[in-house]
Formats: C-alpha cells, sequence, structure tokens
C-alpha cells in the first residue's frame, strides 16, 4: 500500500480565542483540540505518518500535554512565521518514501474519518483535492463607505484536509513564499495544476472563537448519544 503522510497545522498563535492558551491546545471532550485532531486521523489512516507542527515556544506545553492524554504516535516539529513556513518544516519532516500527504489546520477537531478515508481514497486519481462547503450567507464586497453584493452561487467555502501527491507538494514548496499564497492549494496551483473540489462537511469548521468551543462540546456531546 501506498505509504501516506499527514501534516497537521498548529503554529498558529490563535488571537481571536481570547485565551492565554492558544486553541489547539484547549480542552475539548475530555482532550486537547490538536489531540482529537491526531487520534482521528491515526483512526482514519493507520500506517500513516504523522506530523504536527507547532510554535517553537508551545512544544515543551505540548509534549507535557500528549504525555497526560491518549495522543496516537506522532512526530512533532516547530513551524515558522507564515503558514506556507509551518507547512515547508513538516514537509521536510516526511520520509521521502511517503506518496500521498493530506495537510490539515489542527484545530479543525471536528473532521470525520469518513472525509479522512474517503479524500485519501480520491487522491490516488488526481493530483491535488481539497474539500469545499456551499455558502449559505449573502456576502458584500466592501470598498471604502461602499459595498457590493456578490453572488453565493459561485462561491465556496474552502477547508482542510487538503491532500496531494507528495512530489507535486514538494515541488510546490520550493517556490518563494508569495501572500497569495492562503492555503496549500493555492501554493500547489502556483506550479499550474488543477485543483480538485471534493464535498466538504459545514461540522469541519476551524475553531476559532470562543462560541465555537461551545458548538464543538454539543456537536460531540452529540455524535456520543
Ligand atoms: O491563521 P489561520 O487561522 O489561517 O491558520 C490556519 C492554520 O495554520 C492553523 O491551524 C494555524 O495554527 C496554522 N498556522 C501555522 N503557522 C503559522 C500560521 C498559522 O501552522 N505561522
Amino acid at each position: 500500500m501506498a505509504k501516506r503522510g499527514v501534516i497537521i497545522v498548529a503554529g498558529g498563535s490563535g488571537s481571536r480565542m481570547q485565551s492565554s492558551l492558544p486553541k489547539q491546545f484547549m480542552i475539548l471532550g475530555g482532550e486537547p483540540v490538536v489531540a482529537r485532531t491526531i487520534n482521528t486521523f491515526a483512526e482514519a489512516l493507520p500506517g500513516a505518518e504523522i506530523v504536527v507542527v507547532l510554535p517553537q515556544e508551545h512544544i515543551a506545553l505540548w509534549k507535557n500535554l500528549a504525555a497526560r492524554f491518549d495522543v496516537a504516535v506522532h512526530k512533532c516539529v516547530a513551524g515558522g512565521k507564515e503558514r506556507f513556513d509551518s507547512v515547508k518544516c513538516g514537509i521536510e519532516a516526511l520520509s521521502p518514501e511517503v506518496e500521498y500527504v493530506a495537510i490539515h489546520d489542527g484545530v479543525r477537531a471536528l473532521v470525520s474519518k469518513r472525509l479522512i478515508i474517503n479524500a485519501m481514497l480520491k487522491i490516488e486519481s488526481v493530483e491535488a483535492l481539497i474539500p469545499v462547503v456551499d455558502a449559505v450567507d449573502s456576502y458584500r464586497v466592501v470598498e471604502g463607505e461602499e459595498s457590493e453584493v456578490i453572488s453565493r452561487s459561485k462561491l465556496r467555502i474552502v477547508q482542510t484536509p487538503q491532500l496531494f501527491r507528495a512530489d507535486t507538494l514538494r515541488r510546490a514548496y520550493a517556490q518563494e513564499y508569495n501572500p497569495r499564497f492562503t492555503d496549500d492549494a493555492t501554493v500547489v496551483e502556483g506550479l499550474g495544476v488543477k485543483i480538485t473540489l471534493i464535498e466538504g462537511e459545514r461540522s469541519n469548521i476551524k475553531l476559532t472563537t470562543p462560541e465555537d468551543m461551545i458548538y464543538a462540546e454539543a456537536m460531540l456531546r452529540q455524535s456520543e448519544n
């Protein structure tokens, strides 16, 4: 079977959570957010190599936490200034034999095993794929005092995990950083690679604010019942 790699990026500082503890370490359903994310990937993809990217200053804190919870085997590396730099550190930590890579935001702890498994099966027939969901709100583009509605029928909300053939990903991350790189798909697109869209999950939210944690706790309670 092809060797699979998973890069879980949790290298951000999370200032929007208004908490001194970065959101990736907050307790959700009895375990740290990033522990839940790691364990979901480990269960969905047995035998996959898992690399977690954290800010250098949080590595000791994480090692301490990880020793107190049941966390699947993973490697932990320090990230960089931009998400781009953090992903690059994650890629460098993967073994050269890895053929397919999933990159996931550590704070998207509600991702389902089903989405991960489906995405991993699909990546064997395409070069790059990302999960998306329809936009349900109305959107306006604001310029100074003026604003203009844009049609949501053409909009999609982009999630992770984003999956790539490892050779494509390594080539993409050899490019120089560009501020237009907002996620991994935009980096890979820089090579002219087509990005395949698959159906994401509304519940696969990026835990960003204190309200998100309340929502996530409720979702977990519901799925346990
Ligand atoms: O900042 P934003 O919410 O877009 O970050 C998306 C993901 O990238 C988060 O999981 C965050 O921890 C990660 N990140 C990172 N290194 C950075 C900035 C963000 O790993 N320098």
